[in-house]
């Protein structure tokens, strides 16, 4: 049986030329970039030219761009570095639909940093309320969290505009651009933002690789301690065959946007039009007009997710329920929890699902899912009366 993996907001397969990169980091160039002699100094070079061809796609100067072990990192050093930089305690504003990654770190740090978390509320599509925005910042508040592309809906967020109100009542605002970027057309300062993090993985580069930008002007400590890497701004030895991987990866997904654009879109509306024409109940959680082309979550009601998941794992199709990181959350409850944050009912909430695409997958893969998934549907259904 050949595999279907729908599933690329999770991961992505790592590409020919990130591989190549990487091999190329071990093998070949694997002075440490911090040696004195030629040998390092040639490797350092390499690190250079990829962290400035990587700040090229940003908009941005290359000495304001860190690269980190992936997204996690990027957010716990932005938001534990700009709080602490704050006097005593000081308040965080994140939004409900955000990755845990933001939403357990600011937790944290209202935990044992006596911070103070605040949520701002979404729609039924995920996109932040900018009015409740507003209204939470008439309270001092030092820090918004926010990000591009929601993982799970795919919903675009009105970064700039949140980012204007933020400034506009003092705060600044760190961007989660892991699902935005290489797959929707911005550069950071279109965004306003005052911190920005990416992760490699979403983008065809390996796991464990990421970068953090920051603004020249935010203050913002170091998050982990050593041997003064990155301008010491991150310690430890560099990851060199991550780093020219997420280079090639970033250089492939750049050069080849409009086209892969294209594929994620011709995908994402075959399976969406299948299952519109085929399957009754059902509420499609993607705002389509206003979301990323490569994500696609529809709930089907009479149905539960994990039932669903593994009947088309059975079929060899990969899809996900929610964000992986959030697997063990949702088991217990059985709802997804970013779409109670949205506010729908339990029928839905129980019974989503999310398609997300790589430019390697095809329409034909699009209808073979989209059977599957009625014969799911109908037999679940069934079960289930
Ligand atoms: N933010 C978003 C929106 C994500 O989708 C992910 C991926 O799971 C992360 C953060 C965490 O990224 P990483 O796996 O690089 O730590």
């Amino acid at each position: 049986m050949t595999m279907i993996y729908f599933d690329n907001a999770a991961t992505t397969k790592v590409s020919a030329a990130a591989a190549a990169a990487a091999l190329r980091a071990m093998q070949e160039l694997f002075a440490n970039p911090s040696a004195a002699y030629r040998f390092g100094v040639e490797t350092n070079r390499e690190m250079e030219a990829a962290r400035t061809k990587l700040a090229g796609f940003l908009g941005v100067k290359p000495q304001d761009l860190l690269f980190t072990s992936g997204a996690t990192e990027g957010i716990n050093h932005a938001i534990k570095g700009i709080m602490s930089c704050s006097n005593k305690g000081g308040r965080i504003l994140y939004s409900a639909a955000e990755h845990p990654a933001v939403s357990s770190t600011a937790n944290f740090m209202q935990q044992f940093e006596g911070c103070e978390a605040e949520v701002i509320p979404i729609d039924s599509y995920g996109r932040i309320d900018l009015a409740a925005l507003e209204a939470l910042l008439q309270k001092p508040t030092q820090l918004v969290c926010l990000q591009l592309v929601n993982n799970e809906l795919g919903i675009i967020q009105p970064v700039r505009e949140a980012a204007e109100l933020a400034h506009a009542h003092g705060a600044v605002i760190l961007v989660d651009g892991v699902q935005g970027f290489g797959k929707i057309p911005f550069k950071i300062s279109d965004l306003q933002a005052d911190a920005f993090v990416l992760s490699g993985h979403k983008l065809h580069a390996p796991k464990g690789i990421g970068a953090l930008w920051l603004s020249p002007k935010l203050r913002c400590r170091e998050l982990i301690q050593g041997g003064g890497q990155e301008k010491k701004r991150r310690s430890g030895t560099e990851n060199m065959p991550g780093i020219l991987a997420l280079a090639a990866a970033a250089e492939e997904a750049f050069a080849n946007a409009e086209k892969r654009k294209q594929q994620y879109e011709a995908v994402r509306n075959t399976l969406w039009e299948y299952i519109e024409a085929n399957i009754k109940d059902i509420r499609l959680n993607t705002d389509l007009a206003n979301s990323a082309p490569h994500i696609l979550n529809v709930s089907f009601a009479g149905t539960k997710s994990e039932v669903l998941l593994h009947y088309l794992e059975q079929q060899g199709i990969c899809v996900s329920a929610g964000s992986a990181c959030s697997t063990h959350k949702n088991a217990m409850s059985g709802k997804n929890q970013l779409l109670v944050n949205c506010g729908l009912e339990d029928k839905w909430t129980t019974s989503c699902l999310r398609f997300s695409f790589s430019a390697e997958n095809t329409a034909e893969e699009a209808l073979t899912v989209g059977r599957s998934l009625q014969s799911a549907v109908e037999e679940i259904r069934l079960l289930m009366l």
